[in-house]
């Protein structure tokens, strides 16, 4: 970890994350096979969303956080569905079905043992992220008939709040 290899794909990660911007990135997603997420959910990215809708989603700012080797546990068993998007499909979003608790355990940077218990938007972003580690998208879990583009999302549902579960549960009829 505390190789200069390792900490400059960290600090390149980073920067591809902001450039994008995103609110997480997977090394996978920038062609490393290494077990490394690094999160980052700026409040200016909350300023173009629906203020209720933010509510709704338990969604609140979250500092700079890298993970190495992290590992997911999955608490309870509620779960919610709100749309989510990704840097490696961009343009789309579709509506998935994610645990609303989980608690995420790796090491930081530094290579120290962090844990993170986290619910809401949080544990959605935690959940995508390890995902990709294990060469998972969202695309792999979304309701299908929710997939969209991001303009007709745009167009027709980023105002509605509570839709989008309607919107999922009659994918299953
Ligand atoms: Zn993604």
């Amino acid at each position: 970890i505390a190789s200069s290899r390792i900490q400059a794909l960290i600090d390149s990660m980073i920067e591809t994350l902001r450039d994008s911007p995103g609110e997480g990135l997977a090394a996978s997603q920038v062609g490393e096979n290494l077990q490394i997420i690094i999160i980052e959910d700026l409040a200016k990215y909350h300023k173009i969303r629906p203020k209720k809708l933010l509510a709704e989603q338990d969604r609140k700012p979250v500092e700079l956080t890298v993970i190495i080797n992290p590992k997911l546990t999955i608490v309870g068993t509620e779960t919610a569905s709100y749309f989510e998007g990704c840097l490696s499909v961009s343009g789309y979003v579709a509506v998935v079905e994610r645990a609303l608790r989980v608690k995420v355990s790796g090491l930081n940077r530094e290579g120290k043992p962090i844990e993170i218990e986290a619910t809401g938007w949080l544990a959605r972003i935690l959940q995508h992220e390890l995902d990709h580690l294990s060469g998972k998208l969202y695309i792999d879990r979304m309701c299908p008939r929710s997939f969209m583009t991001e303009k007709a999302f745009s167009l027709h549902w980023a105002d509605k709040r509570a839709a989008d579960r309607t919107h999922c549960m009659q994918t299953s009829l």
